[in-house]
């Protein structure tokens, strides 16, 4: 079965984080164009499986909406069927940024970023936290407002 990107031409976006509602919603444009009723005579003698305008229609749906999309990219990683596909989509999935690109707030003695789905602080690192990973370098933390995940590197300063 093809994949909502896949289904919009989006096969090598997956879960790339500066994929936007605009670019979701030309690909949806090209894909219908593509895949009009009166276009496709001749792909359908083709061995390709046939995409229908209501399988686009579901996979704009789900990408255009933030939300929606990260629920969908957390789908996609947990039905990854193997452990080399798992690996490579974790990879491609994370963002990683530096400790130093997220904002330090002393009222909370915490570092904050925003995400895509949003909300404005929804990564939340505290100092707790952060001693917890001291020797790992890194650590990954999951949004508050939807189901996506950052890893955040930093180093200790001694
Ligand atoms: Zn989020």
């Amino acid at each position: 079965m093809s994949h909502y990107y896949e289904i919009l031409g989006l096969g090598d976006r997956v879960f790339d984080s500066a994929l936007s509602e605009q670019d979701v919603k030309l690909a949806y444009r090209r894909a219908l164009l593509e895949h009009h009723p009166d276009k496709i005579t001749r792909a359908a003698a083709s061995s390709k499986p046939a995409v229908t305008v209501d399988d686009i229609a579901l996979a704009y749906r789900t990408l255009a909406d933030p939300e929606v999309r990260a629920e969908y990219d957390r789908s996609l990683l947990q039905s990854a069927p193997n452990g080399a596909k798992q690996d490579r989509v974790l990879r491609t999935g994370l963002e990683t940024v530096d400790l130093d690109s997220l904002a330090f707030e002393d009222n909370v003695q915490a570092w904050s970023r925003s995400c895509r789905c949003g909300d404005t602080k929804g990564f939340v690192i505290t100092e707790t936290e952060l001693e917890k990973h001291i020797e790992d370098g890194e650590l990954t933390v999951g949004c508050k407002g939807c189901s996506l995940w950052l890893r955040v590197l930093f180093s200790v300063e001694n």
